[in-house]
Formats: structure tokens, sequence, C-alpha cells
């Protein structure tokens, strides 16, 4: 009887004592579990990677005032770097058969398509951003007078670097990058860019404002400055129009959409100083804009007007003579402000114009885009804009 009343006590301690095992066993496992983890920042690392997926993406979610979006800038310079790297300084050649692969981006590098890749996730939830964009206003007053570059990305905290914005709430309808001809006008660019901006942002478009500059002592060639801004765009996006913009002239009016257009299409048809008129039927220059198959097709803008005067309208030639027809909208909303400026030094009346106009026609195939010959002296990704500054050189271009 006592042997078995020993047994049966043992068995009890014996059952008290493994419970009591597992238990603490159990409960060492969670304590040593949520101090290792946060010890070794598993889970900073965890939020780390959601920020990642999130704001990668150049035009990811973002919040400036959140710390995930300051990871994200953390992760975007190499990249740009690499962007930086992939312009050496030598005479770039464009190779137009890589341009003609309409259905992939012509130009763009390993890194970039990296980059961009990333974009789906986060767009196919998104709805398509509506045909009329809702928070268009009609008729603006516009900024006359220059602010600083910082108070413009104040204005317009949602840019990301290079001047680049796209609607957060819906996929973009158009990828536009304006491309705007620039040598010494910095105060233009400040109030253009400061009206600009707000403008696109309403029209829901996803753009990049590229702007391109050219060394001294060349005289300024607007022409080939624009071509240089298709082709150095087009490495840096896959942009499927482009808007040729003067830095001096305003929008009036929202509804002045800086959309895709079905054909090459005039923008500043109503211009303050020619009275709110067209001052003649051919005018193509100021603002216009022509997607990446026209101006293609056309062969960009001639490369020889080097000085003031003609380009456009050597470009209205080869519009015409590619079977496009330039469509404008009406007087009422293709409306602009010209900044007030004199003729610059560095840009004087080019005495040749008439004569290149009129032989424009024999040399359109070959003078061109195709034929696009410079140097890229850096590129810098600004807060507001991308900055291009290049060399041409005259000799070389008009010899051919
Ligand atoms: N431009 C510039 N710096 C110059 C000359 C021209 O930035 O020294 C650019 C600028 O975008 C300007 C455009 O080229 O709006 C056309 O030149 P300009 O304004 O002199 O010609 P306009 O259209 O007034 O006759
Ligand atoms: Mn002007």
């Amino acid at each position: 009887m006592t042997t078995k009343c020993n047994t049966v006590k043992i068995l009890k301690i014996l059952l008290v004592t493994c419970l009591t095992l597992v238990t603490l066993q159990y409960v060492i496992n969670l304590v040593a579990y949520s101090y290792v983890s946060r010890f070794f920042g598993m889970e900073l690392m965890f939020q780390r990677n959601i920020s990642i997926v999130q704001y990668l993406p150049i035009f990811g979610k973002q919040s400036k005032s959140s710390s995930s979006f300051n990871k994200s800038v953390t992760v975007i310079p190499p990249v740009i770097s690499t962007v930086k790297n992939l312009f050496p300084s030598n005479t770039s050649q464009i190779n137009t058969s890589n341009i003609n692969q309409s259905s992939t981006p012509a130009f763009i590098s390993p890194n970039i398509s990296l980059l961009t890749s990333k974009e789906p996730i986060r767009n196919e939830s998104l709805p398509l951003c509506p045909l009329v964009p809702p928070k268009l206003v009609g008729p603006l007053a516009t900024f006359t007078n220059a602010i600083s570059f910082e108070e413009i990305l104040k204005n317009n905290p949602d840019l990301q670097p290079g001047g680049r914005y796209k609607p957060k709430d819906c996929v973009a309808r158009h990828k536009v990058a304006i491309i705007i001809p620039y040598r010494d006008r910095i105060t233009h660019l400040q109030i253009l860019l400061q009206n600009l901006h707000p403008i696109l942002a309403r029209q829901l478009i996803d753009y990049g404002i590229y702007v391109v500059d050219m060394t001294l002592p060349t005289s300024f060639n607007r022409a080939m400055l624009m071509n240089i801004g298709f082709a150095e765009a087009l490495k840096i996006y896959d942009y499927q129009c482009f808007i040729f913009h003067d830095v001096d002239l305003i929008p009036e009016n929202d509804r002045n959409l800086y959309t895709c257009p079905e054909s090459p299409r005039h923008m500043s048809v109503a211009v303050d100083k020619f009275k709110y008129r067209l001052p003649y039927a051919s005018i193509f220059g100021g603002v216009s804009a022509l997607t990446k198959e026209q101006f293609l097709k056309i062969n960009g803008y001639s490369n020889l007007y080097f000085g003031w005067g003609g380009e456009d309208d050597d470009m209205n030639g080869r519009i015409h003579r590619k079977g496009y027809k330039v469509i404008r909208y009406s007087v009422d909303v293709a409306r602009y402000k010209m900044i007030k400026h004199t003729r610059e030094k560095s840009n004087p009346v080019n005495p040749k114009r008439y004569k290149l106009i009129n032989t424009g026609k024999n040399r359109q195939d070959k003078d061109g885009i195709n034929s696009l010959k410079y140097k890229v002296e850096k590129i810098e990704f600004l807060p507001t804009y991308t900055y291009i500054l290049t060399t041409i050189n005259q000799t070389e271009v008009e010899a051919g």
C-alpha cells in the first residue's frame, strides 16, 4: 500500500515539474524572441521594406513629414548618380533605330528601368485619371514676379527630383516632357515654373521639366536645344509627347491642356504681345506640342538655325511635308503672357534664315534628330527642373 502511495506521489511531482518546465520554456522563448528581434532591428527592417516598396517608385506615395519619405530619398541618389554616369561628356550621336522602337522606351538604361519597373505595383490598383480633370479653374491670374526655386518647391511640395510629378490618386493619361530652350534667363524660368507646375498638376499629367542650355560663345540655337531635350528626356523616362516651351511665355488658362496632341498642336495661339491674335497663319513658335511618333516622322527640328529666327517656320514646313495639319485650341483658352525682354547679343538675328527655310525641303530627311551631334556637359536633377548643359560645335553641325 505504502509503495503504491509513494509511486503516485512521485508521478504527481514529475507531472508538476514537467508542466512548470514547459511553461517556463514558453515564457523564455517569448521574451527572448522579442528581445532579439528588437535588438537586431527586425521590426525596423520590416517597416523599411514596406517603405521601399511604397516609396521606391520615383512618384510613389509620399509624405515629406514621414520618416519613410526620408528613407526613400536615401534610396534614390545612387540611381540618379548612375543616370549622371550614363551621360559621359562625349559627343552624342543619336541612334534613331533605337528611338523608333516605340513599344519600349528608347535610351532607357537598365538602372532606370529597374526603378520605373516597380511603378506598376502601385499603379495597377489605381484608376485611370478622369478625361476632364475636375480641378481646372479656367482663366488664371498669372504671377509675374520671380520667386526663388526654394519657394517654388515649397508651393509644389509633391515635386520629385528633376521637376517631375505625377498624380497620386490616378494613373495619368499622358506622359509629357516639357522642353525649355534656355540661356541666361533665370528670372523668366522662375516665373514660368511658378505658374506652370500647379497648372500641370491640376491637369493630372505625368510630366517632367527639361531646361536645355548651351555653352558660350556659340550663337543660341533654339531648335537644336529642343532636339537635344527630346533625345535626353527619352533617356530618362518613357515620354509619349513633348511640349517645346519658350521660357518667357506664361499660360493664362489651365484649360489649355498640356496633353498629347492627335496632330502637332500650336499652343501659344493668343499672346498679349500680339494683342491676343495669331500674328500669321503658319506660326509654330512659342509653345508647341508633338507626340514622339510625330516628332520622329518629321525628323525633329533642323539643327542649322544658329541665332534668332526661322527655325519655327522651318518646323511648320516639316510638319506639312509629312502630311500633318497643325491644330490649335481656341483663342480664349490658348492664351499667354510674354515676359518683356531685349534680344541677347548671343542670339543675333540669323541672316541666313530665309535661305535655310527655302531649301529646307531637300534637307528634311538628313538634317534633324537623325543627324544630331552635341556634347552633354552636365545633367542636374534639381528640385523643380532637370538642367541639361550642352556644348554645340557650330562648325561641325554646319558641315553636316
Ligand atoms: N532663349 C533663351 N536665352 C537666349 C535666347 C533665347 O533662353 O539668350 C530662349 C527662351 O526660351 C526664349 C526663346 O529662346 O523664350 C525664344 O527667344 P526670344 O524670346 O529671344 O525670341 P522671341 O520669341 O521673343 O522673338
Ligand atoms: Mn521672347
